[in-house]
């Protein structure tokens, strides 16, 4: 590299020359950001090995160059003083922070005798959970190695309700699988999406629409980050985002706006669907040898659903060869919603959205989708061979997160959401929603979850799948529930993210057994990711009769010292996200765009400074140590001795497919495809760290009915076979459930959820009151949520000394008009209940907030002690959570039975569904309440009182 000169100039002949200037760094690396989920590409600067600042990358697919607060912030996450510095074996009582330093290879050898004798009995006593990690290639695979079906990372916890919605509709999701196509969207409907969601690519999104005049539509009890920039805000009642688009479906079938061609032609709209009630085959669909069938309104007669030469009727009934009644799908979807309890009179004040406000949001869609058509000029050729010669599309899109995702109803209301985005013909059209590869994928995709081992065995596949129907749940002879969390079991049949929120509480309880080994990484479940605070700590630190914990074991790794750091009994310390290789893998949470397929990777920009590994390497090791069957060969010797970059390299779960997809190949003359490169992770490195493969531009649309794109995404190993992908807008895989339920088929449903699966696996998308609704609305009058802000991620932000000087501390929001009534002023303390517990925090008055909704930040108090505070730090004097007034469990149900708190379909857990009421706080306070004892510190850093950074450049480099 060449070295920076530095200017120097004198003031006056003779005086000494003055470096005005001098160069920041003397060296750069790029890398990707892990300030939060979203995977910018930045440079860090270096000089005399310390990390001087972090630039955008202004040529990396998601950022552009773009970085928020938190990626610049990320020198002081790398120099936290709460790293972790070498492994830690618990000495004192569970909880309390007491520790002993050991060293790597006690460490390992614990870890492996403990897992060893779990592997050598019954593999599935070891609960094997990850967190926000972005390494679930590796993490999921390496649990099948291991041969345990408890497994799952963070998704049950976070959105599930979003991902299966959408891989069992469209084959596809929002999030990062997914984006508005920004360039000609003229209308643009974002749903509970709190700041910090794919941040900058929304930022950058955003800023396009604002540029070209297009309308941005909030939908979000809360007005801050983008519904504060939005060109209308609707403030909406929590849990009821399903019935408002239920009503805006009301409303476009009332006035004939739906796109009848695309429905016909790109979703199961016309698909015929039995109607004989009682029969086993009562809603599935019509077939003729396993084809579906449609009624061919030219023909008049019945026809194949996908024949390319059909003119398939939507409406009316149909006689089918056994003389039984049929129905197309959208008869049934038209007889549904044009129902009155739809519309938008009916619905009003149950989402607090005004009539005429629906209907004129209604009638913008449809004026933007039928009379503002986006035409590009590029020619396409769909899967029957058709040549279209323009791309046509409807400019409408929509966005969605965790905001209608963690709510006991979120599942229907995101089905609900892609059934009106169908309904427009808004789907991978021009100006519309866009699929990013590897998605569409087919629906469901097709790898089912797996059923346990036996001792010392690898699973058969692995633990997390899709399941087609209830011979696919992972349950025993008597339907009871076989994985820990009850995940595909009849409690949650859809589980797709397995339910890392309820885990804790099962293990607890030996429901349905208890676990030996409760192995975590990277997820705060004593703090701010459990439910249910203070009543999570006890669970992990009360002990049985016999003396010994209830959760016998616990292994944890993380960076950083965290309140589960000292509820776990033996820690191995990761690295910093500079300091390790990760990988961004088309295999699990890819960085691809609408127009293109992109993967990345992080490098080491820095060596640990401290007796600390990365967590892939160590699970790598362990595995060897293990000889589990996928890391080592038959004389067992590590097959991959390099650890996680070697991994990353030569790791194949099916020939010419790896973690990376660019340049494959020997010499990296490869994309997609193609056998190992040696020289790949140089070949990334040298490119910014990031590989992106353009989608041929007649394959950019419509891309599940496009036989360019099909075949491209084949080539690149995406899709099996190039084949279409319809919209499942009525999921017969719901109905084969709830057929079950109603007693038929081979599988047998325990008579105690027999109800519930009938009522909740509904095929068309349905609204129901969230769960504490129901129960708690009389006495818990208002609604309490939480959101990340804009410039932290997760509890990460609050160690951070320079995002600590945004938000150190957090204050319930609520509405002004409520806080009159009850005689609140700002800075007030004030008491909330719970059907579970009580918290006392300070208020923060606001008109940005539905008004039966309170609302605070997420996880930005902390136990004393935990990320080497202060004493006495804000965070931990005044920040609060709101998790502890969230129950991880319904109320017992007749016979006892209690349910998680979670969606019925998927588990998703409900934390949204929260319901409180508020009270000006009796006597004097000056904390938070709950406060918490102050944790012991093991060995770390100094934790310096005034932070300084910088200070040590300038004298270092003064001669
Ligand atoms: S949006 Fe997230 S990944 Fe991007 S710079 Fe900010 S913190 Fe980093």
């Amino acid at each position: 590299m060449r070295p920076i000169e530095t200017p120097k100039f004198k003031c006056s002949a003779g005086d000494p020359p003055v470096a005005t200037n001098s160069p920041t760094s003397e060296q750069v690396k790029y890398t990707t950001c892990y300030m939060c989920a979203c995977r910018c590409g930045i440079k860090v600067h270096l000089k005399n090995g310390e990390i001087r600042y972090i630039e955008g990358n202004r040529e990396h697919p998601v950022n552009r160059g773009v970085l928020c607060a938190k990626g610049s912030a990320g020198i002081m996450q790398h120099y936290s003083p709460a790293r972790l510095r070498k492994p830690l074996l618990r000495v004192g009582p569970r909880g309390a922070g007491e520790f002993r330093e050991i060293e790597w290879d006690e460490a390992l050898d614990i870890a492996t005798l403990w897992l060893g004798r779990i592997r050598a009995t019954d593999p599935k006593r070891l609960a094997f959970f990850t967190g926000r990690d972005q390494s679930q290639a590796l993490t999921g695979w390496w649990a099948s190695q291991f041969g345990t079906i408890n497994y799952s990372a963070h998704g049950g916890f976070c959105s599930v309700n979003m991902a299966a919605a959408g891989l069992y509709t469209i084959g596809g999701s929002f999030w990062e699988f997914g984006e508005p196509d920004w360039r000609h969207t003229k209308y643009f409907l974002l749903f509970g999406v709190a700041e910090d969601h794919d941040s900058n690519p929304i930022k950058i999104g955003l800023s396009k629409l604002k540029a070209r005049g297009a309308k941005f539509i909030s939908v979000n009890p809360i007005r801050t980050g983008y519904s504060a920039i939005a060109d209308e805000w609707i403030g909406i009642r929590p849990g009821t985002d399903g019935l408002f688009v239920l009503s805006l479906i009301h409303e476009l079938l009332r006035s004939g706006k739906v796109d009848a061609d695309f429905l016909a032609r790109f979703t199961n709209a016309a698909w015929l669907v039995i109607q004989d009630e009682g029969a086993p085959d009562h809603g599935l669909f019509a077939r003729q040898n396993d084809e579906p069938l449609a009624w061919d309104r030219r023909r008049n007669t019945l026809v194949r659903a996908l024949d390319a030469d059909a003119s398939p009727s939507l409406v009316g009934e149909r006689k089918l060869a056994d003389g039984r009644r049929a129905v197309p799908v959208f008869e049934l979807i038209a007889r549904r919603y044009l129902d009155q309890r739809y519309s938008p009179d009916a619905v009003a004040a149950q989402t607090g959205i005004s009539a005429a406000t629906i209907k004129r949001i209604a009638a913008e869609l449809a004026h933007a989708a039928f009379e503002q058509v986006i035409e590009i000029d590029q020619p396409w050729t769909d899967w029957t061979g058709r040549q279209h010669q323009r791309m046509t599309g409807r400019p409408v899109s929509m966005h969605a997160m965790r905001g209608i995702s963690a709510h006991s109803n979120g599942f229907h209301t995101c089905r609900a959401l892609h059934l009106l985005q169908a309904l427009l013909g808004a789907i991978d059209t021009p100006g519309s929603f866009r699929y990013e590869p590897p998605f569409p994928r087919p629906i469901p995709p097709v790898a089912k979850p797996a059923g346990p081992a036996g001792p010392d065995k690898p699973l058969v596949g692995t633990p997390l799948g899709f399941p087609r129907g209830p011979e696919d749940l992972v349950v025993d002879v008597n339907g009871l529930p076989l994985r820990i969390d009850k995940a595909f079991s009849w409690e949650a049949p859809l589980a797709i993210h397995g339910m890392l929120h309820v885990v804790i509480a099962n293990a607890f309880r030996a429901d349905p057994y208890p676990i030996d080994t409760l192995f975590l990484y990277m997820t705060n479940m004593s703090w701010n990711s459990a439910m249910n605070t203070a009543e999570t700590m006890r669970m992990l630190t009360e002990r049985d009769a016999s003396g010994e914990y209830r959760i016998p074991r616990i292994i944890y790794s993380d960076a950083y010292y965290s309140e589960m750091v000292a509820h776990s009994d033996l820690i191995l310390p990761d690295t910093t996200y500079l300091e390790r290789y990760d990988c961004m893998s088309l295999l699990d949470r890819p960085i691809s765009d609408a127009e293109a397929a992109a993967d990345a990777i992080r490098q080491p920009v820095v060596k640990p400074d401290r007796d600390v590994r990365p967590f892939q390497d160590v699970l790598i090791e362990l595995g060897v140590r293990l000889k589990l069957p996928g890391l080592v060969d038959a004389a067992g010797k590590p097959k991959f001795p390099g650890l996680y970059p070697d991994y990353l390299v030569n790791h194949e779960p099916k020939p010419g497919i790896g973690l990376l997809a660019g340049w494959r190949g020997t010499n990296g003359e490869c994309q997609g495809t193609g056998a190992a490169n040696a020289h790949q992770l140089v070949k990334y490195a040298d490119n910014g760290c990031f590989w992106r493969d353009p989608i041929p531009a007649e394959a950019l649309y419509f891309k599940p009915w496009n036989r360019d794109y099909l075949n491209w995404a084949v080539k690149k190993g995406f899709l099996e076979r190039p084949e279409p992908v319809f919209l499942q807008l009525y999921s017969e895989t719901l109905q084969e459930f709830r057929l079950a339920a109603l007693g038929h088929g081979r599988v047998r449903v325990p008579p105690m959820h027999r109800d519930r699966v009938a009522t909740y696996f509904d095929p068309l998308p349905i609204w129901y009151a969230p769960f504490e609704e129901v129960s708690d609305r009389g006495d818990f009058p208002l609604h309490a949520l939480t959101q990340r802000p804009m410039a932290m991620y997760h509890s990460w932000g609050a160690q951070n000394a320079w995002l600590r000087q945004i938000h150190g501390e957090n204050r319930l929001h609520i509405h002004h008009q409520l806080a009159r009534r009850l005689d609140i002023a700002d800075d007030d303390w004030v008491t909330v209940s719970s059907a579970h517990s009580e918290i006392t925090v300070q208020a923060k008055l606001t008109e940005g907030v539905n008004r039966d909704t309170v609302w605070t930040w997420n996880a930005i108090g902390k136990q004393p002690g935990a990320w080497n505070l202060a004493p006495g730090s804000p965070e931990s004097r005044r920040g609060f959570l709101m998790n502890h007034l969230i129950r991880d469990l319904l109320p017992e149900r007749d016979g006892g039975y209690r349910y998680a708190n979670a969606d019925p379909v998927t588990g998703q857990a409900a934390w949204y569904d929260l319901r409180v009421r508020i009270r000006k706080a009796a006597g004097h306070h000056s904390h938070s309440e709950p406060a918490f004892p102050p944790l012991n510190l093991p060995p770390l850093a100094e934790r310096p009182d005034v932070l300084r950074y910088g200070a040590g450049f300038r004298s270092r480099e003064t001669p």
